[in-house]
């Protein structure tokens, strides 16, 4: 769909860029956990009664819990924050049909612009700003066509707030005609997208992890191909239980080859509150993350009553188990910003020849150095990936130049 064009396309932020050079070089992304229950956790148990976990108007009723949700992520480690406008659209259709149509209708949108400005505040007050992504979550499983005309609106929000991706989540059926072009409507803003379902290997999921069977074996497949040309950068399962986990990621990866995600729920949802499970804790829960990883999973984290804490022994998990983590030193030749591709192109030409030189070659030998080189765009991912590498390890550990 091209016509919800009025806008340039929004360039990827930095903050994505870190996330891609993860993607890239194979390593896990973690993103957070539940962000509405976790909520439940932050607020005194009087006020959390009052409350609907789920809802978006949370943001207007207590924006310093959300706040601290986020702080609290955001102190885990997390790669990826989410907004808490998981249930925006239905917002949208409250504020649509409230007592005061005209003065509720554009009233939801202002609780997104909030939420925006509550990730991005927490992800700033940690000094993370350009490194931990926030995320613009939204629950797409009702993506009909009043939800295009929404995600229109929100498209021009997003030019003034953008987040550094969107994440399309907790789809329950697989995705129509309908549904697709609202995505795709999503993909043309030029944000990274990521769609996750409430999905296991035979069909689609719920909460507690009941399978409808798919219509036919390829349905389910021919939309995650759809998804990918629309240009969807990662499909994950989200908000089923943890036991279905393992199995729908190796499914999801001989579907796609987008890199592919699990982040399940912990509990159950008992009317407007969320029951946590407690029988999961800590070191239980990284050991299964790390299984997804060991799995394929590139993005892990948590749904409904995955807490903080879960999520900080995950990332000590991943840090630990981090593969291929062992010190090199390398050499590269970089040329100022602006060398014409040319003049690129033509000194990698030449430096490449005199590498490969005999009488160079044996002199390496000696050192004990061996030589790679690479092409200016092996070098530039290269680059990438040990940027995102070692940042890192730098800030984790307090590093500094001496
Ligand atoms: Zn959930």
């Amino acid at each position: 769909m091209t016509s919800g064009h009025y806008f340039a396309e929004l360039p990827i932020s930095r903050a994505y860029e870190r996330i891609d050079a993860l993607l890239a070089a194979g390593d896990p992304v973690l993103l957070d956990g539940g962000v509405a229950t976790e909520l439940q956790q932050v607020q005194s148990e009087d006020r959390a009664r009052r409350r609907e976990p789920w809802g978006t108007w949370t943001l207007f009723q207590g924006p310093v819990e959300v706040l601290e949700v986020h702080r609290r992520y955001v102190d885990a480690g997390c790669d990826v924050i989410s907004t808490n406008t998981w249930s925006v659209l239905e917002a949208a259709d409250e504020a649509a049909s409230g007592p005061q149509p005209s003065s509720r209708n554009t009233l939801w949108l202002e609780a997104a612009r909030l939420g925006m400005r509550l990730a991005r505040q927490a992800i700033e007050e940690a000094g993370r700003a350009g490194e931990t992504a926030a995320a613009f979550c939204i629950n797409s499983s009702l993506l009909d066509k009043r939800a295009t005309g929404r995600l229109e609106l929100l498209s021009w929000l997003w030019h003034d707030e953008p987040p550094d991706l969107v994440i399309l989540e907790t789809l329950e059926s697989i995705p129509d005609d309908v549904s697709l072009n609202a995505i795709e409507m999503v993909c043309d803003t030029g944000l990274p997208v990521w769609v996750s379902f409430r999905r296991a290997r035979e069909g689609m999921c719920s909460i507690d992890g009941d399978v409808r069977p798919d219509p036919s074996p390829e349905a389910f497949r021919a939309s995650l191909e759809k998804l990918e040309q629309m240009g969807v950068r990662a499909v994950s399962v989200n908000c089923v239980p943890s036991d279905r986990v393992p199995d729908t990621i190796e499914y999801l990866r001989s579907q796609t080859s987008l890199p592919v995600g699990g982040y399940p729920n912990l509990g159950h949802s008992a009317g407007a509150r969320w029951e946590f499970d407690t029988s999961i804790g800590v070191s239980e829960y990284a050991r299964m993350a790390s299984s997804w990883v060991d799995a394929g999973a590139l993005i892990v984290g948590g749904c409904c009553g995955v807490t903080a804490k879960h999520l900080a022994g995950v990332r000590t998990a991943l840090n630990e188990a981090a593969p291929g983590t062992y010190p090199t030193s390398w050499f590269a030749m970089v040329s100022p910003g602006g060398t014409s591709p040319a003049i690129t192109e033509k000194l990698s030409r030449d430096v490449v020849h005199a590498l490969h030189a005999p009488n160079v070659q044996s002199k390496f030998q000696t050192m004990l150095l061996r030589t790679v080189a690479s092409s200016p765009e092996e070098t530039k991912a290269f680059l990438q990936r040990e940027t995102a590498l070692w940042r890192d390890v730098i800030k984790t550990n307090g590093i500094a130049l001496h």
